[in-house]
């Protein structure tokens, strides 16, 4: 394949220690993609040089939610991340594979190409933020234990039943010997768009409470708005702007900040 124009820039960029940091849920649809992404784009705000890793084999949304529907080229066998209009290039287990091919991924093999990813031509990239599969079984242990993340940030709903399946994930990170940094309430309180009130669909605060039971930082929360979701799904993640959606991410990124 032909190299792109900055490609070379990538590949000859001194390679300074790179940082992993996961992002995790006990179970799918808490906001663990929308929380990597945003998160990643208020962290490259702050001037640190992040990509972006989708490990989550059941199902990769960051091409989408990072309006980057492109496939990554290659470049002496290694990847060449994909660059993002959001400062966060990005390369995902979803471009490896064909749209809609259902893939029956055991721990080793996943690992192996998510390898891929991960020892792509990230150039002088910092930190990688990587989105996980949800759950904890033997894919996302082996997973762990070949990448080791610095740390891992655990994303929950305030549901009681959510918050049960965080205490799994804590669990994995805890047998892989990677810190947890902290647990990350999304959903918390819906902000009617119509007068501005807050409700709690889910209930509130129970991730804090969670979180302060097991001596693990609570890092904030994250409401639930419907401007969230379509910006999501437009491709433009609320991190990237500056309205009053942005500003959680803001702060996460601040705690975070590494
Ligand atoms: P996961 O990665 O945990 O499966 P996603 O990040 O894909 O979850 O989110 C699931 C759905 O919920 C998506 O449609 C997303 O846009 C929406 N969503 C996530 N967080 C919020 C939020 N805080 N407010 C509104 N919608 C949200």
């Amino acid at each position: 394949a032909a190299l792109p124009a900055d490609a070379r820039i990538l590949l000859t960029a001194e390679r300074k220690q790179r940082r992993i940091l996961a992002i995790a849920s006990g179970k799918g649809g808490v906001g663990k993609s929308t929380v990597a992404a945003n998160l990643a784009i208020a962290l490259a705000r702050t001037g640190l040089k992040v990509g972006l890793v989708d490990a989550d084999i059941y199902g990769p949304s960051q091409p989408k939610l990072m309006d980057a529907p492109g496939k990554p080229e290659a470049y002496n066998k290694q990847l060449l991340p994909v660059a993002t209009r959001h400062g966060v290039p990005l390369l995902s287990i979803g471009q490896l594979v064909e749209p809609g091919k259902a893939i029956a991924w055991r721990g080793p093999m996943a690992a192996g190409a998510l390898t891929q990813l991960v020892d792509a031509a990230w150039g002088d990239t910092e930190l990688l933020i990587m989105d996980l599969p949800p759950g904890t079984g033997d894919v996302q242990l082996t997973m762990i234990q070949k990448h080791r993340p610095m740390g891992a940030i655990i994303v929950s709903t305030p549901q009681d039943l959510a918050l049960i399946d965080a205490a799994r994930a804590i669990d994995l990170f805890g047998q892989a010997g990677v810190p947890v940094i902290g647990l990350v309430e999304n959903m918390a309180g819906y902000i009617c768009p119509h007068c501005g009130a807050l409700s709690d669909p889910f209930g509130s605060g129970g991730a804090e409470t969670d979180a302060a039971a097991r001596g693990i930082p609570f890092l904030g929360r994250i409401p639930l708005t419907i401007a969230i979701r379509t910006a999501s799904d437009a491709g433009e993640p609320p991190a990237a702007g500056d309205g009053a959606d942005a500003e959680p991410f803001r702060l996460l990124a601040e705690k975070v900040a590494v």
